[in-house]
């Protein structure tokens, strides 16, 4: 099924964006270390939203009742989903509608999403079934979040995705909204500032990506050289290009 579409246009650096739209996963790899969820929302600002999709995701999960979260495997997932449905709440995520035209390429979106999810299930030598409900709902977060970048970039705006999801980032691509995934944003962070290190940026990554949103091989950084700021005398070419 190919790689996580990378966009090779995008520096390192964080370019500014109308709206960056996260993803379920990705914001659950943040919220598992709240001080680099913090980070993110500050540097991303008023900029970052989510689908209308993605805080029912988040929502569902932040309503299932303490005492029955160890008994659904939900206690970590549940703990990330109050952070994040927190900051729902008080505004600090906005939320936006896909628009009511887009029917048709949502449907063509959730077959690119449904045939890239069986091509990943067939490489890993698992049974895949058309009319799995869950997979199909679990790509709806995904499939919104590109529909609302799709809608921007209509209206003359620009968005990106920030995802951690392969088959997401290559849909996205298919309709010309760039992915950026958790390594991207941690590298624009340590861009941005440089009192972070990069030994506990990867340090920070393995642990956010050890339970949610897992990285592609491929895109996975090795070393902590993914994180290093090539930045000299205030200026950040190798991250500018
Ligand atoms: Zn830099």
């Amino acid at each position: 099924m190919g790689k996580y579409a990378v966009d090779p246009s995008l520096p390192r650096r964080r370019r500014p964006v109308t709206t960056a739209l996260a993803d379920t996963g990705l914001l659950y790899a943040l919220a598992h270390r709240p001080k680099y969820l913090e980070m993110f929302l500050e540097f991303y600002g008023e900029n970052l939203a989510v689908a209308t999709a993605v805080e029912d995701e988040i929502r569902k999960i932040a309503r299932v009742p303490q005492v029955n979260r160890a008994q659904r495997n939900l206690v970590l997932m549940g703990a990330c989903a109050d952070r994040l449905a927190a900051k729902l709440d008080d505004k600090t995520i906005t939320v936006i509608e896909p628009s009511e035209d887009s029917t048709d390429l949502e449907a063509a979106l959730q077959h690119q999403l449904r045939e890239f999810d069986r091509a990943e299930a067939g490489r890993h030598g698992r049974v895949w079934h058309p009319v799995d409900v869950d997979r199909t709902k679990r790509h709806h977060g995904e499939m919104e979040s590109i529909l609302v970048a799709t809608d921007i970039i209509k209206t003359g705006g620009t968005a990106i995705v920030l995802t951690n999801d392969r088959g997401a980032s290559r849909a996205a691509r298919q309709q010309g909204v760039s992915a950026r995934n958790l390594r991207d944003i941690l590298a624009e962070l340590a861009c941005a500032n440089p009192d972070l290190k990069e030994e506990d940026l990867l340090a920070a990554f393995n642990e956010m990506t050890a339970h949610f949103g897992t990285l592609p091989a491929e895109v996975r950084p090795t070393d902590s050289s993914a994180f290093r700021c090539r930045a000299f005398g205030g200026a950040c070419q190798f991250c500018d290009r």
